[in-house]
């Protein structure tokens, strides 16, 4: 494969992750795979939650991707070096910047507060149901977040924390 084609597998793989990791956590985790997820979105004092488990069957997937790719497929390995890119971005910003499991730091301004501010809404609803800001990495406007949590809190369609909004 070419420089250029590299380039692109990698980028297309990390934006598809994106979207994917969107997808999969409005529809499984809140979905199907509430059971895993639900300890994520409730206090405790553990150093692990169930959650994390999504993070070691999607470790997995992309460990198989890395052997077959280096077997058949060289577009696949790279496309699975894109997937562990997002991983360790989606980590740095999920588990260390808005949940502090690694680090004290909190961000005051710039994306990266807003990086922050859209999950801490995301964690304002109280169950499956509803809910802003399924992404990690792109971010809406925290004032539009709250907006469309107070829409939903009105229409019935979610529990949200008064503090919240
Ligand atoms: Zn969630
Ligand atoms: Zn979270």
């Amino acid at each position: 494969m070419s420089w250029l084609e590299i380039t692109l597998t990698v980028l297309s793989s990390l934006i598809g992750m994106e979207v994917f990791a969107w997808v999969a956590h409005k529809y499984i985790m809140h979905g199907w795979g509430w059971g895993w997820h639900r300890d994520h979105h409730e206090p405790h004092d553990k150093a692990l939650e169930k959650n994390d488990l999504f993070a070691v069957v999607f470790g997995t997937i992309n460990a198989a991707m890395y052997i077959y790719g280096s077997l058949y497929w060289d577009w696949l390995w790279w496309f699975a070096v894109g997937i562990t890119l997002y991983g360790v971005i989606y980590t740095l910003v999920h588990d260390g910047l808005v949940h502090q499991r690694y680090w004290r730091w909190v961000p005051r301004k710039g994306y990266a507060k807003r990086l922050v501010q859209a999950h801490k809404l995301h964690h304002a609803t109280i169950g499956k149901e509803g809910g802003v800001s399924f992404g990690f990495v792109i971010a809406r406007d925290p004032a539009k977040l709250k907006a469309e949590l107070k829409a939903q809190k009105e229409a019935g369609l979610a529990v949200v924390r008064d503090a919240q909004i």
